[in-house]
């Protein structure tokens, strides 16, 4: 069983510890660094990027802001096509009602797609405490689960691991699982791959219950969709007598029109491809066609009060093509287990923090693993601006918090400095007559130490401003100057 995110150190601390991982940081380098130039080529070929762009972002609002009407026009189209809706409040709920509908078939197995939804409620922890197991037939995925690791990447999620790495893994740990890897497996990816889809064919072809997430929610048609490259998915979706899908309320898009956008935006974005090679769709049951039950599970888990807050409710829009990650210098050097979450990087430090609220370490520690550069709001497809959410997070976080005690008194000292002009005036001349003596840093003992010697203290001018205020105009003092008629101010 893989493991879980839960009782993992906070971002400050884990980062510290992943940044110090060398072949770590060589495997992201690599991959983030190739796949985002391959996303650039691929996004200029399109004129009409920012249109598209646009209308993406369009679409995901208008539907957010009539986020009941088409959840509930979408639950009638699943209905009316032979499916059943189940809706989940959060995580635990949406365990249940998955573990008891694999329990209810007499099944022990199931066979998975790769779903966010599902790592974000932990289900295959909550089906193996039912004695069920979860396999992953996503390649990355099951990288992760034979090695018994955690996702580091949303579209990769075995992208902190080396091609060495995952022959080892696969020979270590396939027999295990089902099928061993065969012998003298070499780490050429055309062999590995043939190993994975060896191991996985006799999964696909026992298992009778499925479970996927989805990229999309028709809400018109009842319709979901799953883009994806390597074909498992599909396996997933069509071979299984029952199919149950956890989808997150966010994924509903009103027309099968709207999919036109989306396919455009997604792999671009994603993978750099023109077309991602698998688009799945699948509407309740047909008979002699695909799994004959279908269950939709509508996951909500915190996603109603990210909607009900007017900045954060942005991130919502997230369509998961993880172009933000692979241009984000924190994440490239960070690695994505030290978000603590299955959503990682720049979507993981604004997402997380609303679906599971800021109370938490990890969680008030998340808004500030940016730089705030803004290079993940230039790339995302649906105009995220995800650095003005950081910001807005990190006020959230600030008004919970009561500050580190140094923090307060230096707070504390300044503003009872600033409420005495007089005061402020002779530390403000005592400093600039002094100002040779002051040291370059602050000699801060202990751990404050790796603050202080990495910055340089400001230097104090010669003069105090008032001062020299007070001279240039003639002996007015600056109150003077100050424009106090609508007249003055043109
Ligand atoms: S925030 Fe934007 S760039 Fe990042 S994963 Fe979501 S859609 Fe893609």
């Amino acid at each position: 069983m893989s493991r879980t995110y839960l009782g993992m150190p906070a971002f400050p601390r884990a980062a510290a510890v992943t940044t110090q991982d060398t072949r770590l940081r060589a495997n992201l380098t690599r991959a983030t660094h190739s796949i985002r130039d391959k996303r650039a080529a691929a996004v200029a070929e399109l004129e009409d990027w920012a249109r598209l762009r646009d209308a993406g972002k369009h679409i995901k609002d208008r539907t957010l802001r009539h986020l009941d009407h088409y959840l509930l026009q979408a639950e009638r189209a699943v209905t009316a096509a032979g499916g059943v809706v189940h809706w989940a409040a959060d995580a635990a709920e949406a365990n249940r009602i998955v573990a008891d509908l694999v329990k209810a078939k007499g099944e022990r197995e199931v066979v998975k797609v790769k779903s966010m939804a599902t790592q974000e409620i932990g289900l295959n922890q909550a089906l193996a405490a039912e004695g069920i197991t979860a396999y992953e037939t996503d390649l990355a995925e099951l990288i992760v689960q034979l090695g018994d690791d955690l996702p580091s990447h949303i579209l990769v999620p075995a992208i902190h691991r080396n091609r060495e790495e995952i022959r080892q893994i696969f020979t270590g740990s396939m027999g295990r699982w089902g099928k061993p890897a065969p012998e003298g497996l070499s780490d050429d990816p055309a062999d590995l791959a043939e190993a994975a889809r060896s191991h996985l064919r006799e999964k696909f072809l026992n298992a009778k219950v499925a479970v996927s997430g989805a990229n999309f929610l028709i809400a018109e048609t009842g319709t979901l969709v799953v883009v994806e490259s390597e074909g498992n998915g599909r396996m997933c979706l069509t071979l299984p007598e029952t199919l149950i899908s956890v989808v997150g309320i966010e994924k509903v898009i009103p027309t099968v029109r709207d999919l036109e956008v989306f396919l455009q935006l997604l792999p671009r974005s994603s993978t750099a491809e023109r077309m991602n090679p698998y688009t799945s769709t699948w509407t309740g049951t047909t008979d002699g066609d695909g799994p004959s039950e279908f269950h939709l599970v509508l996951l909500d888990n915190g996603r109603t009060d990210t909607l009900a807050d007017e900045i954060g409710r942005q991130a919502l829009r997230c369509i998961r093509c993880s172009a933000c990650l692979n241009v984000c210098p924190v994440y490239e050097r960070a690695g994505g287990h030290a978000y603590g979450s299955p959503y990682p990087g720049p979507i993981g430090a604004i997402l997380t923090p609303q679906l599971r609220g800021v109370r938490g370490e990890v969680d008030a520690s998340l808004p500030y693993a940016s730089s705030l550069c803004g290079a993940c709001y230039e790339v995302c497809p649906v105009a995220i601006d995800i650095p003005e959410v950081l910001v807005h997070l990190r006020e959230r976080v600030a008004e919970q918090s009561k500050g580190h005690r140094v923090e307060r008194a230096v707070v504390r000292a300044a503003s009872r400095l600033l409420d005495r002009p007089a005061l402020y005036t002779a530390a403000a001349r005592a400093a600039a007559r002094t100002r040779r003596l002051h040291p370059r840093r602050l000699p801060f003992p202990g751990p404050a130490r790796a603050w202080s010697r990495a910055r340089d203290l400001p230097e104090v001018a010669p003069r105090p401003f008032r001062d020299w205020w007070t001279g240039e105009r003639g002996g007015h003092r600056a109150e003077d100057a100050t424009p106090d008629t609508p007249e003055d101010t043109r």
